[in-house]
């Protein structure tokens, strides 16, 4: 891509060079024939430079001064700025045409003054004067660049003169055109601008739209930016004098510099905003777009209040030292890794390039030719392109890092949601947990599996409720390990608690599925039978009893364990009887009378 570029630009540089040397057969007299339709009068030109600027017609065409003009050709066609009188000289032979109409064209209308001379009567020359320092309505032909309709006397050979003067710089690009020649020429020339300018305000149309949508401060500066440059080319070009103000033209010259002023200070802005210069870049290049934007500020306040012609010059070198700065902003930008910097660089580089040609052509290095004249709107319409491309490239890396960021937010939190469920999970079950373990706690007593006092007291009394409306039997049995005090002082607590478990397994194992049985106390416990008769509950506790005499935990050696028992039954005819009362009484006495033994209540 940048290859393929370099080659064009390569070309385009031969082109306007070659150009300037296109002479070989050197024709002083300008032969009209009736094919000749249009005429680049580059080679036919003699040129005479009077500095002093005090010669009139009559002494110039004099035959003693005719030796003063030399061809042009040695000297090319641009002259950049001067204050001298340029005087332009040639011959057209009409011996083989009849009553047609030559135009002669100076396709650059930047020049204030220009008188044209031709043979009127005898000696005397008749003139026409136009010029952007003159009325555009005196001018022969309404159009931008000066045309004249040429007085051809046929069948002679005609002398004609052109005297120019401009504060500006001086071109001289002169064609013969015949008026279908010229009308054609104009046709394809005004199909180019056009699309020139069409361009241009398309680009400035979609970036203010841009704007007013996305309300970037970039977009804004482009549209200042492609604006200026639009009003610079069309000023240069001389649609100003022509469209705008053909009546002005003092401000119709003031038009050209403020419109390059604006130009750099548009350009500036933009790049400065673009690259972001202010914030990121070294302070020597921030100094450099402050000086040059000072300049470009001084060029509208110097054209305004100062010397025109000096700020015509400044005009000319800031507007020079535009591109190559920004160019040099754009490379370090890209240098350090700025992505979007590389389309500013190419960008620019092709403006550069026009200017430096459109430069080379108002210095008079080149040759005024298509290339050159337009060098400066091909560069622009590309770098206008460009700098479009750049500017949304721009916000879409913008856009991508911000829709990164937020991506990546989104992705974090939502890690942290994950975390967070998973972690509420995780402690919901361990919660639930807990709940059972309590509920399994308020209910069970832990160390023997048995059911807990409150709850065993809880289950007797619904029981009980239930063995009244069914006129059921029920027995409670209070139960105390014999001397167990003593089993923890003889082998310690540990052993005491095996006791314990090992009687709750005894227990657990000796009734039946629906029997009830609980630990009510440190060594006691309780059992709760329904359905059963008083024989059947004492034959229960007696086997029970028996069980426990044999039991052997490994700590204990030779001494053997024993219980007491307490048996209440429960009697439908006292409704104010309580079971566990009686059982442990029952118990009491048991114990008091001798221990290892089962009592029934009385
Ligand atoms: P008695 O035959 O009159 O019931 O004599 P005792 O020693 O069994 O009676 P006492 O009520 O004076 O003693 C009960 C002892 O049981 C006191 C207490 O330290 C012990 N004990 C209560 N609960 C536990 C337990 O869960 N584990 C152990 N190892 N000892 C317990
Ligand atoms: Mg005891
Ligand atoms: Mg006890």
């Amino acid at each position: 891509m940048t290859s393929l570029i370099m080659k064009i630009m390569m070309f385009l540089l031969l082109i306007s060079t070659l150009s300037g040397l296109e002479t070989d057969t050197f024709e002083r007299d300008i032969f009209l024939t009736p094919n000749t339709d249009e005429l680049n009068l580059f080679n036919y030109l003699d040129i005479y430079i009077d500095v002093d600027k005090n010669l009139s017609i009559q002494e110039i065409s004099d035959a003693s001064n005719q030796n003063l003009f030399r061809p042009i050709s040695e000297l090319g066609n641009s002259f950049g700025f001067s204050d001298a009188v340029y005087w332009v000289r040639f011959s057209l032979d009409t011996q083989e045409i009849e009553n047609k109409t030559f135009l002669l064209e100076l396709a650059f209308p930047l020049i204030d003054k220009l008188t044209f001379y031709f043979p009127h009567n005898k000696n005397l020359f008749g003139h026409k004067e136009m010029g952007d320092a003159v009325a555009f309505c005196k001018r022969d032909i309404d159009y931008r660049n000066f045309v004249i309709e040429l007085p051809l006397k046929t069948g002679k050979k005609n002398r004609y003169y052109m005297r120019l003067e401009s504060t500006g710089p001086i071109q001289i690009p002169l064609f013969l055109w015949t008026q279908e020649a010229f009308i054609s020429h104009i046709e394809k020339t005004n199909f180019l601008i056009g699309g020139y300018y069409g361009t241009m305000f398309l680009l400035m149309l979609m970036a203010l739209v841009a704007f007013i949508k996305v309300r970037k401060e970039l977009f804004i500066y482009y549209v200042f930016y492609i604006s200026s440059f639009l009003i610079f080319q069309l000023s240069l070009n001389g649609f100003v004098y022509q469209y705008l103000l053909s009546k002005h033209p003092y401000a119709n010259a003031l038009f050209l510099p403020i419109s390059v002023g604006a130009v750099v200070i548009g350009g500036l802005v933009f790049s400065s905003e673009f690259l972001q210069i202010w914030r990121r870049e070294h302070k020597y290049l921030k100094l450099a777009f402050l000086t040059l934007m000072s300049m470009g500020v001084f060029t509208i306040v110097f054209t305004l209040f100062g010397d025109y012609r000096r700020a015509l010059e400044v005009a000319t070198i800031t507007g020079f030292l535009l591109p190559p700065l920004v160019l040099v902003a754009s490379f370090r930008s890209w240098h350090v890794g700025y992505s979007p910097a590389r389309y500013f660089l190419l960008a620019w580089s092709l403006l550069l390039f026009g200017v430096f040609i459109s430069g080379l052509l108002h210095l008079g290095y080149v040759s005024n030719n298509f290339f050159t004249v337009y060098s400066m709107q091909i560069g622009s319409t590309l770098e206008v392109i460009l700098l479009g491309y750049a500017m949304f490239d721009q916000v879409t890396l913008l856009n991508k890092e911000k829709e990164d960021a937020t991506l990546q937010a989104n992705r974090y939190l939502n890690q942290i949601n994950e975390g967070l469920e998973g972690l509420v999970l995780e402690r919901t079950k361990e919660l639930e947990e807990k709940n059972r373990q309590l509920k399994e706690l308020s209910i069970h007593d832990s160390m023997t599996g048995l059911l807990n006092h409150n709850t065993s007291i809880e289950h007797l009394k619904m029981i009980i409720k239930s063995v009244k409306r069914y006129n059921d039997s029920l027995a409670v049995i209070m139960l105390d390990i014999d001397l167990f005090k003593n089993i923890n002082d003889n082998y310690g607590h540990p052993a005491g608690d095996k006791v314990i478990i090992s009687i709750a397994a005894i227990l657990k194992q000796s009734l039946r599925d629906s029997d009830i049985c609980g630990r009510y106390g440190g060594e006691e416990f309780i059992l709760i039978l329904d359905r059963i008769e008083r024989e059947q509950a004492y034959a229960l506790a007696e086997r029970i009893r028996k069980k426990i005499l044999l039991l052997k935990i490994d700590e204990i050696d030779n001494s053997v364990i024993s219980a007491s028992f307490g048996l209440s039954i429960y009697d439908k005819n006292r409704s104010d009887q309580d079971l566990i009362l009686e059982a442990d009484k029952a118990l009491y006495r048991a114990k008091k009378e001798g221990r290892n033994q089962v009592v029934i209540s009385s």
